[in-house]
């Protein structure tokens, strides 16, 4: 994943993104670490023993390709094997080193994700390695790291330790990290509430080969200040779906109707969290904006709209504790609180696959009581009229499953009753 742009100094990536990991609890203010390689073989790493809440790009060190350090500080005690790694594999240029909740979870019960959870985190994430236990910056956690990797794997978990990520660029090495964890998290979230459900990998290849061919591209896109004012509101909204972990970088797509079945969505290639108002595609009589790939999930929202004249935005996003119930033999109950039910009403779960059937199957799902819509394996869909509306149901679809799965250690839940729920048709519909 890279978007169109030069990269900045590596030491304000490196700077960037372990504020990152450490602002969304992916790391403890010690544990983990960040290099970047340069073409010339200097490699920029964070430092040994800064506080991870606390650092900026002038603590970033430079170790030259031969061995000299340059920076304030000492590199990382773990720069052994990050060294290790770019040895064996002269295609990664990034590395991310983490002791992330749900992927350490894993390294301590000896085991690896399966990634056919969630079919995109396939493609990303690739099959994972793992590490046999190595003392924390010694030569040996260096080789039984590096031959993994030689293995061809860019994923390898580290028993009882971590995870180590890598890829052709940084960001490439983030959001394979943060897929990565995701998985973790949905499948640990998963169990807790029911079974989880896998898809096969001919399911996956049937669904990939599937997905329609882009659209034609128009001439030129028509930014009339109204067309600028919805850019706005979906590089500002899918931002916040990120900060406020709705959103993983390597997946979802917010889309917005601009004028009859004319739309505009977020592309595909770019993380969510770097999406700026440029990046946003108009969508005008069946052609897309020159030069921008829209996200693969274009034929579907197409769909719903020229399907829904009331729907007017529309969001699809893989929030975690949807996501465990979306990848398992649990439903989404909405009527656990009045909140859920009123904003959600019942939300159904529809076979995985079904999203790029071209019979327009999921467009029919949704009418105006029918807002959200899960596919298994996959995502959940909300729809409605103003896309912060529409945020709002994402956020409180997250927070009934979150609920749910929360409650499910406690004791058996209780929804309210329908009589409950008639009470709340008579008096608000
Ligand atoms: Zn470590």
């Amino acid at each position: 994943m890279k978007k169109n742009i030069s990269f900045p100094h590596p030491r304000v990536q490196i700077a960037d993104v372990i504020r990152r990991i450490y602002k969304t609890g992916l790391t403890t203010t010690t544990g983990g670490n960040i290099s970047i390689r340069e073409e010339n073989g200097d490699i920029w790493v964070t430092p040994a023993r800064i506080d991870k809440g606390s650092l900026n790009q002038k603590d970033i060190v430079c170790v030259k390709k031969d061995g000299t350090i340059i920076g304030p500080h000492n590199p990382s005690s773990e720069f052994t094997f990050h060294k290790a790694i770019y040895d064996t594999r002269p295609d990664i240029k990034a590395v991310i080193h983490a002791h992330s909740p749900a992927l350490v979870s894993f390294s301590i019960v000896r085991k690896t994700p399966n990634i056919n959870i969630i079919p995109q985190a396939r493609h990303i994430c690739g099959p994972i390695g793992y590490a046999n236990y190595a003392i924390s910056g010694g030569a040996k956690l260096g080789e039984v790291i590096a031959a993994e990797f030689s293995k061809g794997f860019k994923s390898v978990i580290l028993e009882n330790h971590g995870v180590v990520l890598g890829g052709v660029d940084l960001n490439d090495a983030y959001v394979r990290f943060e897929t990565l964890e995701f998985v973790a998290g949905a499948i640990i979230n998963a169990r807790t509430i029911g079974e989880p459900v896998y898809t096969s990998d001919e399911q996956i290849e049937a669904w990939e080969s599937q997905i329609p061919a882009d659209l034609p591209e128009m001439n030129h896109a028509d930014h009339s200040p109204d067309e600028r004012s919805i850019r706005e509101s979906i590089s500002e909204l899918v931002r916040r779906g990120c900060d406020q972990g709705l959103m993983i970088g390597s997946s979802g797509t917010l889309s917005v109707r601009w004028k009859e079945d004319d739309f505009l969505i977020t592309p595909r290639n770019v993380p969510l969290w770097e999406i700026g108002v440029e990046d946003v595609i108009q969508v005008r009589d069946g052609k897309r904006e020159p030069g921008k790939l829209p996200s693969r999930a274009l034929h579907v929202h197409a769909r719903i709209y020229k399907e829904n004249p009331h729907i007017n935005s529309i969001i699809q996003a893989q929030p975690p504790h949807v996501m465990a119930i979306g990848v398992s033999t649990a439903e989404l109950n909405v009527r656990v609180i009045p909140e859920s039910w009123f904003f959600l009403r019942d939300v159904p779960k529809v076979e995985f696959g079904k999203q790029y059937d071209q019979t327009g199957t999921i467009a029919n799902f949704f009418s105006p009581t029918a807002p959200a819509l899960i596919i298994r394996n996959d995502s959940i869909i909300v729809t409605g009229d103003k896309l912060m509306q529409t945020f709002e149901r994402l956020e409180i679809a997250e927070f009934t499953a979150r609920l749910m799965i929360m409650g499910e250690t406690l004791g058996e839940m209780v929804p309210m009753n329908q009589e409950q729920i008639d009470e709340m048709i008579d008096k608000f519909d």
